[in-house]
């Protein structure tokens, strides 16, 4: 499945060197050219200037040229559950109603849905993913879309499965431990291994819920009892007096290799502990706030020097998969971060956290010759950042250069 779109133009294998001219080019967060020019050959970016009037060049209009944008955690495969899972009714009855719906879908319907996702997140100019995946069914969706970022094959429980990890050109294949409550320790020290020694990256959600606060702290409680319903033994993990966070440091979880997603519970230590480790960083805030009512403490992470990207989570948990609108949302919840920062998020943090940033994160010399349009009118330098996240007006869509074939 190739995705097609009209606003999508491909640019990928022109020898010939070509300039693109907009009004504005966001080269990154912080650096802003007005009357820009992006100069490009052989599929990657040669230099941003500023313009130059007798190059001839295509002239895209008084918008804005910018980096694509990164959804570093998604789980395709649950596209088809979109709006059909209530959020009032708890977590756990939510993850309950979520696999039964899941199981009782056919393979076709799930795949079908991905598709859509694929097709959606290219119009949003959503153009890497980290994508997790239990059934495996995107791998070869998200390979044949054209579409570039991080595969994580998800396992829980205590199987360790074989080695799986490839690696081509545009998509790597990785291994993601579910999380600290729902597999054994053996399986993350396992999967991480495995990641390791392809130098690639693992992936794991970790403290995002308070069923698993408490069991990591606790030894006991609701999710022990469930666990114990389930005939899985416990007894030799080495939780109690832990919180999540230091529960997989414990385990030799963390380090620069290794996306921790969500964050929802964690107190400073936890950060410093992240912190220190360079462990990579993805929160889903939309999901977050739609199903615990609560948003993790970003500000306070930043200040301890860690870089977060944005993710979505699923569409059984988040209204899209687009990152504009993961963008509108953290502006409109968090006061005091500026747009500088809430884009860079998007952007340059999302490629740094899938290992990515030599590809795309900035319009930047050798970089990918991808880069998106935004059709903005009445810009200047001081509300320009702040124009791409507001909430978007329907009709002023990317348009989007570049994309693999
Ligand atoms: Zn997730």
């Amino acid at each position: 499945m190739i995705l097609n779109s009209k606003k999508l133009i491909r640019i990928k294998g022109s020898r010939k060197r070509e300039l693109h001219r907009a009004g504005w080019i966001m080269k990154d967060a912080h650096t802003l050219i007005e009357n820009g020019y992006l100069e490009i050959e052989n599929g990657l970016i040669r230099s941003v200037h500023k313009g130059r009037p007798e190059e001839k060049s295509v002239d895209h209009g008084p918008g804005v040229l910018m980096p694509p944008l990164v959804n570093a955690h998604l789980h395709l495969e649950l596209s088809a559950l979109k709006n059909s899972l209530p959020f009032d009714k708890g977590f756990k009855h939510w993850v309950k109603l979520l696999l039964e719906k899941r199981d009782a879908m056919g393979k076709e319907e799930l795949i079908k849905a991905a598709q859509n996702s694929l097709q959606d997140l290219l119009e949003s100019g959503t153009l890497y993913l980290g994508d997790v995946s239990t059934l495996g069914i995107s791998r070869q969706l998200m390979e044949d879309s054209g579409l570039n970022g991080v595969f994580f094959r998800e396992f829980l429980g205590s199987d360790i499965p074989g080695v799986l990890t490839l690696k081509n050109d545009s998509v790597s294949f990785s291994v993601a431990g579910h999380a600290p409550h729902t597999s054994s320790p053996q399986l993350l020290m396992a999967l991480k291994k495995s990641a390791a020694s392809k130098t690639l990256l693992f992936s794991i959600h970790v403290a995002e819920s308070d069923d698993e606060s408490e069991f990591i702290r606790d030894k006991k409680g609701e999710w022990a009892n469930f666990l114990t319903a389930r005939g899985i033994d416990f007894s030799s993990w080495d939780i109690g007096s832990k919180t999540p966070v230091s529960y997989i440091n414990d385990l030799g979880l963390l380090d620069s290799s290794t996306l921790a997603v969500h964050l929802l519970n964690v107190n400073e230590k936890d950060m410093d502990l992240l912190a220190l480790s360079n462990t990579k960083v993805c929160l889903c805030p939309r999901s977050n706030w739609n199903l615990h009512k609560k948003l993790p403490d970003i500000e306070k992470m930043i200040q301890k020097g860690i870089q977060p990207a944005l993710g979505t989570d699923s569409l059984a948990s988040c209204a899209s998969l687009n990152i504009f609108d993961e963008m509108a949302f953290v502006q409109k919840s968090y006061q005091g971060l500026d747009p500088e920062t809430i884009i860079a998020m998007g952007t340059i943090n999302g490629a740094r956290a899938l290992g990515l940033e030599h590809m795309t994160g900035t319009l930047s010399k050798g970089k990918k010759a991808q880069f998106l349009y935004r059709p903005l009118g009445g810009l200047n330098k001081k509300n320009i950042l702040q124009r791409h996240i507001e909430k978007r007006k329907k009709g002023k869509g990317s348009i989007i250069f570049g994309l693999d074939s």
